[in-house]
């Protein structure tokens, strides 16, 4: 089973302002983190439940959200400017 996951920052954990999804705020980095844990919880679910392959997308402004070395090494990931990565 291959997983797609769109992932966008609107709506992730401690975002409730409109700075926190804004790139280059003190607000927006502090939200990277629990972005990616976000993330890294539904890949970790999807490998759970039996998936082989996990893409992610980013999808939210410029595609430069997600913290890649905290991102789950399993999952492979679409961000701005690059193809999958293995
Ligand atoms: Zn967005």
């Amino acid at each position: 089973m291959k997983i797609l996951i769109s992932a966008d920052m609107e709506g992730a954990t401690g975002v409730t302002w409109p700075a926190d999804v804004l790139p280059g705020t003190p607000q927006w980095e502090r939200c990277r983190s629990m972005f990616t844990s976000d993330v890294n919880a539904a890949v970790l679910g999807f490998f759970d439940g039996g998936a082989d392959e996990v893409l992610v997308n980013e999808a939210h402004w410029t595609m430069r959200n997600l913290l890649l070395e905290q991102l789950d090494e399993r999952a492979e990931m679409l961000t701005a400017g690059t193809s999958p990565s293995p």
